[in-house]
């Protein structure tokens, strides 16, 4: 019997890991980076198929390698946007994930502890445990494993998507114009057996705590309680704004009497007129009622 010399037997044997590359933020230095990656897994014994995101039918494309390879894990190498992805290909199977976190925003990889640095991060990637993370699912189709939201940040995000900016200082002053721009919506939420009405510039959907950009929406959020938080801002008058964004970097948005957070299992909202919707930074569409509930444990993440 020949034996292919190329194919040694113990390679059969060793793990085969999926990457989820988003190339879109880096270029060149993200081809670098899964070079690097994929040269330290093969020092730990463990193959790997590189994927990159082409933003074209990309959770198809992840569901057949899935198939076809049977990973033992797929890691996500990108933002938060990525390993949403990922975890939404993964959610009904018994493979876990891992997030090397490089992306435009990272607030995930920032809440479950990951590193930034990518030495460190591939450390947590080899030597890190397996833990438990719910997913928010929003009205039946839509996914979020971070933060979701309605209103003022998703604004944001669409505004800056058609306008093609970067950078924080023009996220910041768009975030000032959008919080002094009257543009609240009503707001009727059921939780907790108990009915609320209120007005919102903005509604969040809390799984995390903090957003990529280091903004404490919501202390003491855990991804993995089987529980997520509601968190309305109310219109901030101008001159409030200034105490809002300190407190919020503070991590301390409960001295804030413009926020208000329930903590739940199931949320149910109707909106008074359609308002922009957002799931780890993807834009979902105008919605005028919104159902949110959490699937505990939908997958376990490397940490
Ligand atoms: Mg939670």
């Amino acid at each position: 019997m020949k034996v292919d010399s190329q194919l040694p037997t113990e390679d059969i044997s060793m793990p085969m890991w999926l990457l989820v590359i988003n190339p879109i933020s880096g270029g060149r230095r993200k081809a670098d980076m899964t070079e690097k990656i994929i040269q330290f897994l093969k020092v730990h014994h463990i193959r790997t198929h590189a994927f990159f995101l082409s933003g074209f039918q990309d959770s198809g494309h992840i569901r057949h390698w899935i198939n076809s390879l049977a990973p033992d894990r797929v890691v996500a190498i990108g933002g938060d946007g990525t390993a949403n992805l990922v975890a939404q290909c993964i959610r009904q199977t018994n493979i876990p994930m891992g997030i090397i976190p490089a992306g435009s925003a990272n607030g995930l990889a920032l809440d479950l502890g990951i590193p930034r640095d990518l030495d460190q991060a591939l450390e947590v990637l080899i030597r890190g445990q397996d833990k438990p993370l719910d997913m928010l699912v929003l009205n039946d189709k839509f996914y979020s494993l971070h933060l979701s939201d309605a209103g003022l940040n998703a604004n944001l995000i669409w505004r800056f998507e058609q306008s093609g900016q970067r950078g924080s200082w023009s996220y910041f002053k768009e975030m000032i114009r959008g919080l002094v721009r009257i543009n609240s919506f009503a707001v009727r939420l059921y939780c907790n057996g108990k009915h609320y009405r209120s007005r919102a510039v903005m509604l969040a959907f809390a799984n995390g705590s903090r957003y990529g950009s280091g903004a404490v929406l919501n202390p003491g959020g855990q991804p993995d309680d089987g529980k997520f938080e509601v968190c309305l801002i109310r219109s901030v008058k101008w001159y409030r704004i200034p105490a809002l964004a300190w407190h919020l970097f503070r991590g301390n948005v409960h001295a804030t009497p413009e926020l208000k957070t329930w903590s739940t299992d199931y949320a149910y909202i109707r909106l008074k007129r359609k308002v922009l919707l957002q799931a780890d930074g993807e834009i979902l569409g105008h919605h005028n009622h919104i159902e949110v509930k959490v699937e505990h444990d939908a997958l376990r993440c490397r940490r």
